[in-house]
């Protein structure tokens, strides 16, 4: 099954958060990095008293299961939070399961859809980039992207 992710990260060497959580995602067992979308300089969303955020999403191939890619994704969280929650806190890296192909649910575990996709122009805009139709895993959101705001996102890497 296909499955998107985002990851989001304020803390540290952001880029190289980044590459490392791609590159754990790598090593996932029974997982294949399919793309990476660009990775975007954005600020940040709710709480504004924090560094901006660099985002992205990721198209994965996957045998596991929405709950085992979940896991998954809070493993990799601990691991790299943990190396570096003595220099710069508890929190330098976020992977969100945006869309898990033919999947649905709606628990607080897990929401798939992410509950947040349509609000948020950072995941919006890297998830056109993956999915220029404006359709994802069966998932339209084409009238979201339209709504995005592109002046408030700075492409760091493409
Ligand atoms: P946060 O650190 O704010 O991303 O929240 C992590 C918690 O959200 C985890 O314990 C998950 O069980 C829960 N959660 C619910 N839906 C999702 C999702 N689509 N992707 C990742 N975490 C989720």
């Amino acid at each position: 099954m296909k499955a998107v992710l985002s990851i989001g990260t304020n803390l540290g060497d952001r880029l190289r958060n980044i590459d490392d959580a791609v590159n754990s995602l790598e090593r996932v067992p029974k997982l294949r990095v399919l793309e990476v979308s660009p990775i975007y300089e954005t600020e940040p969303w709710g709480y504004a008293e924090q560094d901006n955020f660099f985002n992205c999403a990721v198209t994965v191939e996957t045998e596991l299961s929405p709950s085992a890619l979940l896991g998954a994704c809070l493993g990799i969280e601990a691991a790299l939070g943990r190396v570096r929650k003595i220099k710069f806190g508890p929190r330098i890296i976020d992977i969100d399961i945006l869309l898990y192909e033919g999947f649905a649910s709606d628990t607080e575990e897990l929401t798939v859809p992410h509950k947040f996709i349509f609000e948020r122009d950072f995941v919006l805009v890297p998830l056109h980039d993956l999915f220029p139709s404006g359709t994802a895993l069966g998932f339209d959101f084409s009238e979201a992207y339209k709504k995005t705001d592109l002046t408030k996102l700075k492409m760091i890497k493409s």
